[in-house]
Parts: C-alpha cells; structure tokens; sequence
C-alpha cells in the first residue's frame, strides 16, 4: 500500500493545494491530508472548519481521507505507515524550505518527500494572500475550492 501524508496548515484549503492534491491521486493509494495541530500559531479558520473544507472538497475520492496531528509530522507518519509525505513547490523560496525539512526527515524515519511543481497558472495562490484578501473584505472566491465560504 502505497501511502503518503500531505501535511499543512490548509488555512484555508486553495486551488493551489486542489491542484497538488488531484495530480497526486494517481500516484498513491492512499493520501492523507493532515492538518498539524500548532498551538502556538493563529489561524484564521478553525481546526473544525478547515477539516470540513478539506473533507467536503475530496468527498468524491476515496483515495483521500483528511486528519489532524500533533507533533512531528514523520511520528504521525510512521504512526499512520505512510511512506511519503507529499508536498507542493510553488518557487524557489519554497524548494529552500522544503530542501532541509525534506532532508531532515529522511534522515529522521527513511521517509521520502514526493515534491509536485505547481500547475502553469496556480504559482501565485496561497492561503496566506486568501486571508489577507479575507481580513480587507475582498472576494476570494477565484483561489479557493467551492467549499470555503467567500467572506
Ligand atoms: P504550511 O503551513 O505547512 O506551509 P500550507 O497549507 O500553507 O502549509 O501548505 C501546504 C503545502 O501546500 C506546502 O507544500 C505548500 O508548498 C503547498 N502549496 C500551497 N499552495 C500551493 C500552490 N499554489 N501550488 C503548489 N503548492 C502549494
């Protein structure tokens, strides 16, 4: 069983997380979405929103299940017998990222990082330009799965 985790704050879930997502199904047998509980970190939706946006989103795709986590995310992987994590790069910033995490965790669990370059088209949506749009009033709604409320 071929089994990955795509790990994120998904907040909210984007087009460009969809893209990530629907291009990686082929590849594994199963995929999980895992939301990394941080209580350190202020998010912008709950963690029972943001689970709902992601399992209303693949609700056609039984490949895909979504959960949430605590700690390291290579524990919840080895806890879960995923052998991937699946992650996304937008730009160079987030291949240096992902460089040491992915490094990092191959060196902690022999866990292998499946990285796929975002779609022509999809290199500027993050969640993070989502919120910023969302604090100002604005309409989102071109960058977000029909799942996330606009506004
Ligand atoms: P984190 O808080 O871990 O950065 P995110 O939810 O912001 O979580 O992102 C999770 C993953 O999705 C990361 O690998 C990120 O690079 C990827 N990702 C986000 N937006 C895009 C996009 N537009 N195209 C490709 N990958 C993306």
């Amino acid at each position: 069983m071929k089994r990955a985790v795509f790990p994120g704050s998904f907040d909210p879930v984007t087009l460009g997380h969809v893209d990530i997502i629907e291009r990686a199904v082929p590849l594994f047998d199963e995929i999980i979405l895992a939301i990394g509980i941080n209580l350190d970190k202020k998010y912008m939706f709950s963690l029972e929103e943001r689970v709902r946006f992601l399992e209303e989103t693949f609700k056609g795709e039984p490949k895909i299940i979504v959960k949430t986590y605590n700690g390291l995310t290579v524990d919840f992987c080895i806890k879960e017998k995923a052998a991937f994590i699946l992650r996304g790069l937008r730009n160079t910033i987030d291949l240096e990222f992902e460089k040491t995490i992915g490094q990092t965790n191959f060196r902690l669990a022999g866990i292998e990082t499946v990285f796929l370059i975002s779609s022509p088209g999809k290199s500027h949506i993050s969640s993070t330009v989502v919120r910023d749009i969302k604090k100002h009033g604005g309409d989102y709604s071109i960058l977000v799965p029909d799942a996330v409320p606009n506004k």
